[in-house]
């Protein structure tokens, strides 16, 4: 068979079953990398040189999809990508200052289920626990997602909280990945939101287009789409290898679909410390039409601290940037402080 004949082939059957547009990023996310072994066969690596540690991944298990495996040099034990994944012993040791709330979400900030309203004039519904790669560094993997979880009921509820407050003119859904959710769960309670006259803008914050990328389709874009509301996604990607020719295609169709795109990320030890690494992050995302939004210094969540880079550091990093790139280009220097009113930019 040639390859047009293949070709035709598979027009005909797209188009006598009707596809389900859920159906590849959900295969994906039954097919996670989650042990060990498969971790190092897929990179071609000995047990020994992966520095695994079973106590670690108990407490927060492995979980990453195997696009973004692939996207991992093979052999490299330091590989960037990885170094975001692998469970190692350094998580175990206790370290000051550490703890499992670093950015005070708990208590006020937690006002309803499923709610975090630290900031004036927006707040984040938290609209699932699960994500599609743990990120050894996630601020949130103490998080206690079984207490903010939402049943139907509750999400009417927590829709009031906002209808009820007129000074909320965007909503932020976070997680987990928002987009862990289905298509039709986010399609209504985007119309719900926007049915809400003061909610102007509605911004995901998601890390789902970088490890999953087929999980932007034309369907998912029009659940987050409405005519009431501007749409702001904010992607997360910490160094420029993660963004591949499918990740940058689903970039462009959220583009495309008049979205605004920007990036956060957090400031690794080992990962991304480096001004090459940087530079060549916010190069990289801007080919695929990215803007570089923040820069996190690293909050200090238990089992976290072998990532830390230093505030000195991290300014000195971020004025050799600065002296690099456009300004646009150089993403904000930021700390998040327990019950400060934004975000807090480091002084240059
Ligand atoms: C980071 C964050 C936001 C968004 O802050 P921006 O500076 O607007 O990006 C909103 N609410 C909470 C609780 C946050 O942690
Ligand atoms: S995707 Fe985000 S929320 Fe999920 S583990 Fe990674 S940093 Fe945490």
């Amino acid at each position: 068979m040639n390859a047009i004949g293949s070709r035709n082939r598979q027009q005909v059957s797209i188009a006598t079953a009707p596809a389900d547009p859920e159906r590849d990023w959900r295969a994906a996310m039954r097919d996670l990398v989650t042990s060990p072994a498969a971790l190092c066969e897929a990179l071609q690596l000995g047990p020994e040189q992966l520095g695994w540690s079973d106590e670690a991944a108990k407490a927060f298990p492995l979980r990453v999809p195997r696009s973004f495996v692939a996207r991992m040099v093979p052999g490299d034990p330091r590989d960037p990508l990885l170094l975001q994944v692998l469970a190692g012993d350094l998580e175990l040791q206790a370290t000051p200052g550490f703890g499992p709330d670093p950015t005070g979400e708990t208590g006020a900030a937690n006002p309803h289920r499923g709610i975090i309203h630290k900031y004036r004039g927006r707040l984040l519904l938290l609209v699932t626990g699960s994500c599609a790669i743990h990120c050894r560094y996630c601020f949130r993997r103490h998080f206690p997602y079984a207490d903010n979880q939402n049943s139907r009921d509750e999400w009417s509820s927590a829709l009031d909280y906002i209808r009820r407050d007129p000074s909320i003119s965007e909503v932020i859904l976070s997680g987990g990945d928002p987009l862990v959710a289905g298509d039709a769960q986010l399609a209504e309670l985007v119309a719900q939101l926007a049915m809400i006259p003061h909610v102007r803008r509605l911004r995901v914050h998601t890390r789902l287009p970088v490890v999953i990328p087929q999980r932007v389709t034309p369907e998912l874009l029009d659940a987050l789409s409405s005519p009431q509301l501007q749409t702001v996604i904010v992607v997360h990607c910490n160094h420029g290898n993660e963004v591949d020719g499918e990740v940058s295609t689903a970039f462009r169709m959220i583009r495309e679909h008049g979205m605004t795109l920007l990036n956060q990320s957090v400031l690794l030890a080992g990962i991304n410390d480096n001004v090459a690494a940087l530079v060549g992050l916010s190069e990289r995302l801007f080919e695929a039409g990215v803007l570089p939004y923040y820069l996190h210094l690293l909050d200090r969540v238990a089992g976290a601290a072998h990532f830390e880079v230093s505030a000195e550091r991290a300014q000195a990093l971020h004025r050799e940037i600065s002296a690099t790139l456009p300004g646009y280009l150089v993403p904000r220097l930021v700390r998040e402080v327990a019950g400060a009113p934004a975000k807090v930019m480091l002084p240059v």
